[in-house]
């Protein structure tokens, strides 16, 4: 029997699921297959950024996954020592996720991958995602009008055909589809080889109180991540090119590399796996090929330092839904899914250069084998200071030939995310951020009434609703510090448009001759609106 959907998902990782789960949210019809019976159980994914958070938060999310959290939400960042035991252990970085704190709504939380995916599946399912593990793609090709592809129930062997408008391919880094949609990648490919050693222990007698959310040791090249309770993560480097192999990591040697690394030649050590995985960077030439858009590690490889992978590939879904959504429910015309790949490419190509500068800093490179260098920057710039320049915006003109940029501070600037402000609504305090996330909101200040007579006009002749709201004395929001203005950068009379994802697709910096005409020609411009 075919199936017909507006969307079909390759991959039920956390690209894959967070796909699912927000096109559902938006209403829209999906499939996703997933070859594997059941999520990952493997360590990897841990650390959910802020902005990961806001767009969980988004999604009725965020109580959930701070309940499950796998980690100690106060322990701080990153530390170095000799050893565990080493009193001299010191901060390489005090926090996480560095000049972040009391951007949004939304801390940062620390959940790893086989807690969260879970999560995930379940929301998407309940919201009528139609999620079928133990299901393979074994072949796909596309036509004009969509995408037909085979499936293979693993259980019964059974073959069925999906038929699709458009299709996401989350099939991680393994995963065959960007070849067989043609699309290239770059980069230097394999850089290094891990072990990640699960074991069982405690050591909270070697650690004096000391918490962080991992720990580089310099006597072993390693770092130890405490996981749930008694349970902990060493990772480290081994080398393939001299012969070493991941069997030679039988029980015992892992035993002594945590003593070792412990700086406790007696301590207990249970080991519970060893898994060999390679560090890796690498970028899909594009995103995107006719109705078919890479998201996650299909998209992109980058090492794990930063914990900037996962979180990417959060984004890229977070990017792609509602862009999908509108374009299948005739909100948009098919020319908004350009933006996707001219919008999201830059961002993981620069999110890839700063996990390599996390690793060429922190950890030896006995091949020699990763590139220089670029100047590392905070996770700041990493997580917000996004700058969209081309794609679903329009921008104000400055620098137009850069397709991205670091906005060093979010000021409402076209392209970047709205920035977070409190505001009152019948006596509730909540972020702004809070309310969007479903379709395009235009905010104004208290001289502001004849954008909403314009938006509100724009609404009842196009197949798309907006929400408005005045901010200020009068309005529809209390603006409770009375930062309106200047977060956003308009007068009390300017304007913002602000996209399903929480980022600023225009601005009017004051109240311009003619708000209907404005707005026709903005819809216009982003494709919204019409088909
Ligand atoms: C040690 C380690 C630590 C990490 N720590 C972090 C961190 O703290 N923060 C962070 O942001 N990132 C981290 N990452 C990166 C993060 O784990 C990955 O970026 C993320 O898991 C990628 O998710 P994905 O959904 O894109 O791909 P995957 O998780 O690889 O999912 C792809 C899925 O597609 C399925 N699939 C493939 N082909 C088919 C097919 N033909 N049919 C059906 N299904 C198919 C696969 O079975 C798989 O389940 C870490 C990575 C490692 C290795």
């Amino acid at each position: 029997m075919a199936t017909d959907t507006p969307v079909l998902i390759v991959g039920g990782g956390l690209s894959g699921l967070t796909s699912a789960m927000l096109l559902a949210r938006q209403d829209v019809r999906c499939v996703l297959v997933e070859r594997h019976s059941r999520t990952s159980i493997q360590y990897k994914f841990a650390g959910i950024s802020p902005r990961s958070m806001e767009i969980f938060r988004e999604a009725g999310l965020e109580e959930d996954i701070r309940a499950n959290r796998t980690g100690d939400q106060q322990a701080g960042g990153v530390a170095r020592g000799r050893t565990l035991s080493d009193p001299a252990i010191e901060w390489m970085m005090p926090s996480a996720w560095p000049g972040v704190d009391g951007l949004g709504p939304a801390d940062p939380a620390t959940c790893d991958q086989h807690v969260l995916e879970p999560i995930l599946r379940a929301e998407a399912a309940r919201l009528g995602a139609d999620v079928r593990f133990g299901t393979e793609l074994v072949s796909c090709g596309q036509d004009p009008d969509g995408v037909n592809a085979v499936v293979v129930d693993r259980a019964s062997n059974t073959e069925q055909t999906i038929r699709a408008q458009y299709l996401i391919a989350a099939d991680g880094a393994s995963g065959t589809l960007r070849d067989r949609l043609g699309i290239g990648r770059s980069g230097p490919g394999v850089l290094q080889h891990w072990m990640n050693i699960i074991f069982d222990t405690d050591l909270s007698p070697y650690l004096l109180g000391k918490r962080f959310t991992s720990c580089f040791v310099t006597d072993l090249n390693a770092t130890f991540t405490p996981r749930e309770s008694g349970r902990w993560l060493l990772a480290l480097q081994y080398d393939a090119e001299h012969g070493e192999r991941p069997e030679s990591f039988d029980e015992q040697r892992c035993r002594e590399l945590v003593r070792k690394g412990a700086g406790q030649p007696d301590v207990r050590a249970d080991l519970l796996d060893a898994r060999e995985w390679e560090v890796a960077a690498c970028i899909a030439d594009r995103f995107r090929e006719q109705r078919a858009f890479l998201v996650g590690d299909a998209a992109h490889l980058m090492p794990p330092t930063g914990a900037f992978g996962g979180n990417t590939g959060i984004h890229d879904a977070h990017n792609l839904a509602w862009k999908l959504a509108f374009v299948v429910k005739g909100a948009a015309g098919p020319a908004l899914l350009d933006s996707y790949d001219a919008e999201r490419r830059p961002v993981a190509a620069h999110t890839l250069e700063q996990a390599l500068a996390r690793l060429q800093a922190w950890f030896k490179d006995p091949q020699g084998r990763l590139p220089e260098p670029v100047e590392m920057v905070d996770g700041y710039d990493v997580v917000f200071g996004q700058r969209y320049r081309d794609g679903a915006i329009l921008a104000e003109g400055d620098d137009p030939d850069r397709p991205f940029a670091v906005a060093r501070d979010l000021s409402g600037q076209p392209g970047t995310r709205a920035p977070h402000l409190v505001v009152e609504s019948d006596s509730r305090r909540l972020s702004i951020l809070d309310l969007f996330g479903g379709t395009f909101v235009l905010l104004t200040g208290a001289g502001g009434s004849a954008w909403c007579e314009a938006i509100r006009d724009l609404s009842a002749r196009l197949p798309l609703s907006f929400q408005c709201y005045r901010i200020g004395d009068g309005g529809d929001l209390g603006d409770v510090d009375g930062e309106w203005p200047d977060r956003y950068g308009v007068t009390n009379g300017g304007a913002v448009l602000v996209r399903p994802d929480g980022f600023v697709a225009w601005r009017a910096r004051e109240m311009v001759e003619d708000a209907g005409t404005k707005l026709r020609e903005v819809t216009r411009r982003l494709h919204i609106g019409a088909n």
